[in-house]
């Protein structure tokens, strides 16, 4: 029952190396066989080459790097009952009864139904003869613990996620980069963030580069927001400043719910106010490099942390994930932080922002 499978799922973030290292250093420290179930659930249904043994010196070396070597994908299959079947199947084959689940929500709804669903699909499994009644008895557990990794930040129950704090780097490097360039001439930068449902990378971002305006879904601006802004750039080219800096995130929206582009901004100053403006799509540049030191940090912690979880579950601990609250590692449960993330998509759609606000930063313990 030592066994442990890890995978990354979903977009990649940097940082999920640093945990994937991890748990399987702590898995080998604490006695484990550890498994790579390589592209995340479509590994897991595939089977086969897909999920190897790990060793000491497979995790040598990764830390450092971005993305996920041990790969990402998305999985039709594992959205049907039929083939979360045979990736239960799969993961028994092995002796597999705990996994550390790295990805997104989407990925860790995913982890939490198939735990839930696990006792019905060993009877079935055993009553279609795909495994002995041994086996059922040795796997009657399946032990789940998440880690979030996503460069958004958009999940519920964690101050922070693996890869938002490089997302963050980059976003701050392209708009000095960009700065740098501006400053011989008058002009004016509009730069689009990730960030669909999600501000914070923009927000921050904003923030930690002197950013003019920034436009985030939480946050539709209210009136006449063009000629609001257009009033602040001149007051600012008044005092004689010559570098606007405005950055978008994707997902923002006017008061009536119509998305606010990048493009539309700089349409507006270039017509308006006639400052030379430029559009950056920052795009998949954030979710690139390497990790910064926090992220292999928060990475590590995590990593470690999850596999101290798996070993400490009992029959009926229900599924939980690893969390930063303040600057302490603590366990909450699955459920809970998906509900909770739903709740806070619920209130966008709803545009009831100042409650998706309260909700996402509300962090909460077992
Ligand atoms: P990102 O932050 O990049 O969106 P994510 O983990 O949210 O990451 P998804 O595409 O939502 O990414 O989910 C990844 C995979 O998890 C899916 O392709 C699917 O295999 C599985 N999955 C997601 N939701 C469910 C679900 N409700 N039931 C079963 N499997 C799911």
């Amino acid at each position: 029952g030592n066994s442990i499978g890890v995978f990354t799922s979903g977009g990649d973030s940097q940082g999920m190396n640093a945990a994937v290292r991890a748990v399987v250093r702590m898995g080998f420290y604490l006695g484990c066989k550890v498994f790579f179930i390589r592209e995340g659930y479509q590994g897991m249904v595939d089977g086969g080459e897909n999920i190897v043994e790990a060793t000491w010196s497979s995790v040598s070396g990764i830390l450092q790097m971005g993305g996920t070597v041990i790969g990402s994908a998305r999985c039709k299959e594992f959205r049907e009952r039929n083939g979360r079947l045979i990736a239960a199947a799969n993961l028994i084959e092995r002796g597999i009864a705990n996994l550390v689940v790295i990805g997104g929500d989407g990925s860790l709804t995913g982890a939490n139904c198939f735990r839930q669903e696990w006792p019905g699909m060993l009877d079935e499994l055993l009553q279609t003869g795909k495994i002995t009644s041994q086996q059922r008895e040795d796997h009657k557990h399946l032990n789940v613990v998440g880690l979030v990794g996503s460069i958004d930040n958009d999940f519920c129950g964690t101050d922070m996620t693996i890869g938002t704090d490089t997302a963050l780097h980059r976003i701050i490097e392209a708009v000095d980069a960009i700065a740098t360039t501006a400053l011989r001439q008058v002009r004016a930068f509009v730069l689009e963030v990730m960030g669909r449902h999600c501000g914070y990378l923009a927000l921050v971002g904003a923030l930690a580069t002197e950013a003019d305006w920034v436009f985030i879904p939480e946050w539709p601006p209210e009136g006449d927001w063009r000629a609001t802004l257009c009033n602040k750039l001149a007051a600012e080219r008044g005092q004689g400043q010559r570098l606007n800096i405005i950055l978008v995130a994707e997902g923002a929206i006017d008061e009536n719910g119509k998305p606010i582009t990048a493009e539309e901004v700089k349409q507006l100053l270039c017509d308006k106010m006639k400052i030379d403006t430029r559009v950056t799509v920052l795009g998949h540049v954030q979710r690139g490099g390497s990790p910064s030191a926090f992220d292999r940090i928060l990475g590590s912690r995590m990593g470690a942390e999850a596999v101290l979880a798996l070993m400490d579950a009992k029959p009926g601990t229900p599924a939980c994930v690893i969390s930063i609250e303040g600057n302490s590692t603590v366990r909450v449960p699955l459920m809970e932080c998906v509900e909770r993330t739903k709740e806070v998509q619920a209130s966008m759609d709803k545009r009831n922002f100042d409650e998706a606000v309260r909700l996402r930063g509300k962090s909460f313990q077992n």
